[in-house]
């Protein structure tokens, strides 16, 4: 990381680098134009840029050709050398000119004559600058690369808890936080809602017979059978309780709803889970309630979840192994 002196006289570049060196810095390079300056800090275009990375640029304000100012402006547009300090070297009386250096990017100013200590000290001013900018940007960068792992775990923990653990359906948290959702979108654009709540059969005989551990595992795969089935976007199907489900499905008149609880109750008797201690049939089978409405102000929602849990309970009445549909109170057909 050096230093670059530009200036057009020979005599004010010397002199400065002879202050510098005597203060212990290296690596300095001279330019006597700008062109020369933009050579030498890479800013030729075509060829790729080299690695010379100077940390502060001394830049003297009149020059034939192009002037200090518009160097100044033309340092200032390249990406890689925006930050860098640039510190004018000026004449007394050059207040305009001054104004306009600024107004380019620079830095800051030392007046010619230049004095040794007045050299120095600016340049270990803007120096430090410099560095506290530099370590500035990597704290912002830290910062956000925290920022990014922090809403991924935020993201990770929304999901987590939204989830039930041992099914991976939608918990019960879940349902009551999105149901109402579902309640108020159906009410708003008038749209039959449908519910079903889904029990497995006799599931406390199949746990006393087959174990928690086998009981987990048959949860486990009538919810793998339930999230096949129920697919739409917009759908919920969650777990309710123990052994018991419940689908929500928004814009699904009754015949809908039916046909989805008797497609989830066709698949898990495909699958002949083993319950040899059921008294219906010796494997696993769902009974189910269905309901549906049209929300409206005059209706509660948890007058939907009544009645699909009705239809469940009828269900079980008659025999269990079977869908019941509540009467129709959607208002259509
Ligand atoms: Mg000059």
């Amino acid at each position: 990381m050096g230093i670059l002196i530009v200036d057009d006289s020979k005599e004010s570049r010397d002199l400065l680098k002879t202050f510098l060196k005597g203060a212990g810095y290296k690596d300095i390079i001279t330019a006597a134009s700008a062109q020369e300056a933009f050579e030498a800090l890479g800013l030729k275009g075509e060829e790729h840029r080299h690695g010379v990375t100077f940390r502060v640029i001394l830049l003297d304000v009149v020059m034939p050709e192009m002037n200090g100012i518009e160097a100044c402006r033309i340092i200032r547009e390249d990406a890689h050398l925006a930050d860098t300090p640039v510190i004018m070297v000026t004449a007394v009386g050059e207040q305009d000119s001054l104004n306009q250096a600024f107004e380019a990017g620079a830095t800051d100013y030392i007046t010619k004559p230049v004095s040794k200590v007045e050299l120095l000290a600016r340049v270990r001013s803007v120096l430090r600058l410099y560095q506290e900018m530099e370590r500035r940007k990597v704290r912002e960068k830290e910062l956000i690369e925290t920022l990014k792992q922090l809403s991924e775990a935020n993201r990770v923990l929304t999901q987590l808890s939204a989830q039930d653990g041992l099914t991976g359906l939608a918990n019960r948290r879940h349902f009551d936080e999105n149901f109402s959702a579902e309640w108020r979108r159906a009410m708003r654009d008038r749209q039959p809602l449908s519910v079903v709540m889904a029990d497995i059969d006799h599931f406390k005989l199949y746990n006393d017979h087959y174990g928690h551990q086998g009981g987990d595992d048959c949860l486990r795969q009538v919810a793998a059978i339930i999230g096949q089935v129920v697919r739409r976007p917009g759908d919920i199907a969650a777990r309710y309780g123990g052994e018991e489900f419940v689908l929500v499905l928004p814009d699904t008149p009754l015949e809908g709803g039916i046909k989805i609880a008797e497609e989830v109750a066709a698949a898990v008797r495909t699958l002949k889970l083993p319950h040899e201690k059921s008294p219906v049939v010796p494997y696993v089978t769902l009974s189910m309630g269905v309901a549906c409405m049209v929300p409206d102000r005059s209706k509660e929602m948890k007058e939907l979840i009544e009645r699909a849990d009705r239809a469940l309970y009828a269900a079980k009445r008659q025999g269990r192994n079977r869908v019941k549909a509540a009467e129709d109170h959607s208002g259509i057909n």
